[in-house]
């Protein structure tokens, strides 16, 4: 199928794949630094959260037999290969963790960045404006997990539970009827959204695939096309959510000062994300449209409510590596969501609200989510020159 590289994203997108494709370029070696540092490489999230979604989450499928069908067989596979090996979170982030004495527990990356809390005057408004579950990072049971001993790949979770999953997210983009201009580019992003994060992971997961003839871990082109590489509206997606990260990047570039990414980091972290940020460009998306200009609209409300949703459908994903990705994604663009339509930069008090309130995982999710996208998209492009190759060939 072919797409047009040099067309808009959309009518609140300027920027085209073109474009992004050369943003891309600039500020990867600075994004693919930035996740593998002390700072943004450690996550929190609780694989026992209760799933609200379903009263009883534990009998829905996953198992080999249900997993998707491009392994046939796989009670053949080796242990090692079964799903729940392959989704499953690496036993070296427990005991990097509890070997520095911290196990499921944060006091490690206060340690690592100290943040002062802002002066917000008595009256103070503590409306919630998060588009995701703020008790995600507080439960007991939270663990502390590196990203980068957990990488996003294929794990052989699929079926008729990650389908029914994949339903419920999509169910969400259910707004109240309605014919205006607003609601559809609201209506519009929201499923744009998901299917850029779903075809995300279609990408990685095709990406970085395990080959159960050779046992090595590769690209998978067939897989690819199959997923994502077929359908130019899926690849568009995902260009789109690089738009809506880069631009929550973009209008948070002002306040860096004021985040205190940590001590012995702060400079090589900084200096890292303010050569990304210089890289973008305020007309890559235009948030303003997406809800004309009211901003306390009940339009606006229903879209964080069900994003907030959506976030939390993440904790009925039965695959503990999928989930944890799901939700570091989840809450990155939810992060982008605060940022794009709850900051007002005339306004100092909503700078505080925004800007000085974000958490450590807010910005962890954010650069992250950032971080998938980019490898997406190089991956994507690497497809499209294993796709030519074979088209040279035939
Ligand atoms: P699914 O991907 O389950 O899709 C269901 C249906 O949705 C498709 O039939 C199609 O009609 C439609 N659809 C597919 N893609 C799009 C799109 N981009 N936009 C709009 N509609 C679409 N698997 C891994 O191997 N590794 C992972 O890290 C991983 N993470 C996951 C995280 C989450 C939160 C979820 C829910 C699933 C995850 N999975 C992961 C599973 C993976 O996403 C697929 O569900 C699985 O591979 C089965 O794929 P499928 O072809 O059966 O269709």
């Amino acid at each position: 199928c072919k797409i047009d590289k040099d067309e808009k994203l959309g009518p609140n997108c300027d920027a085209s794949i073109t474009a992004i494709n050369n943003i891309n370029r600039k500020i990867r070696s600075d994004l693919v630094g930035l996740v593998q540092t002390d700072f943004f490489k450690y996550f929190k999230f609780d694989p026992l959260k209760k799933c609200a979604i379903w009263e009883n989450n534990d009998g829905l499928c996953f198992s080999r037999s249900c997993a998707i069908d491009v392994v046939e067989d796989w009670d053949s596979l080796p242990a090692y290969w079964q799903p729940e090996v392959l989704g499953g979170l690496s036993n070296d982030t427990n005991s990097d963790t509890e070997s520095l004495g911290h196990d499921n527990d944060v006091s490690f990356l206060n340690q690592l960045c100290e943040k002062h809390e802002p002066l917000l005057p008595a009256d103070f408004d503590e409306e919630d404006i998060n588009y995701y579950d703020v008790t995600d990072f507080t439960s007991d049971t939270a663990v502390l997990v590196d990203l980068t001993a957990n990488p996003e790949r294929f794990t052989g979770y699929g079926g008729q539970q990650a389908g029914q999953i994949w339903q419920s997210i999509y169910a969400e983009n259910c707004f109240p009827a309605d014919d205006g201009q607003e609601q559809c580019l609201a209506k519009d992003g929201f499923y744009r959204m998901m299917s850029g994060l779903h075809a995300s992971i279609g990408t990685h997961l095709s990406n970085d695939h395990l080959n159960t003839e050779t046992g090595k871990w590769g690209p998978d082109l067939d897989l690819f096309m199959a997923r994502v590489g077929n359908f130019p509206d899926r690849v568009s997606n995902i260009y789109f959510n690089y738009a809506v990260v880069a631009k929550a990047l973009w209008k948070v570039k002002p306040y860096l000062k004021h985040l205190d990414f940590c001590t012995d980091y702060d400079n090589d972290v900084k200096s890292k994300i303010l050569n990304i940020v210089s890289q973008l460009d305020s007309k890559i998306f235009d948030e303003n449209l997406m809800f004309e200009n009211q901003v306390d609209s009940v339009l606006k409300d229903e879209f964080r409510k069900r994003f907030k949703n959506v976030t939390r459908i993440m904790d009925c994903v039965h695959c503990d590596r999928c989930k944890m990705w799901g939700k570091v994604q989840t809450t990155g663009y939810a992060t982008s969501l605060k940022i794009l339509f709850e900051l007002d930069e005339s306004d100092e008090l909503s700078m505080q609200r925004v800007v000085d309130k974000l958490t450590k995982f807010e910005l962890i999710a954010l650069i992250n989510t950032f971080g998938r996208l980019s490898n997406s998209i190089e991956a994507i492009n690497n497809f499209e020159k294993l796709y030519n190759k074979r088209m040279d060939n035939n």
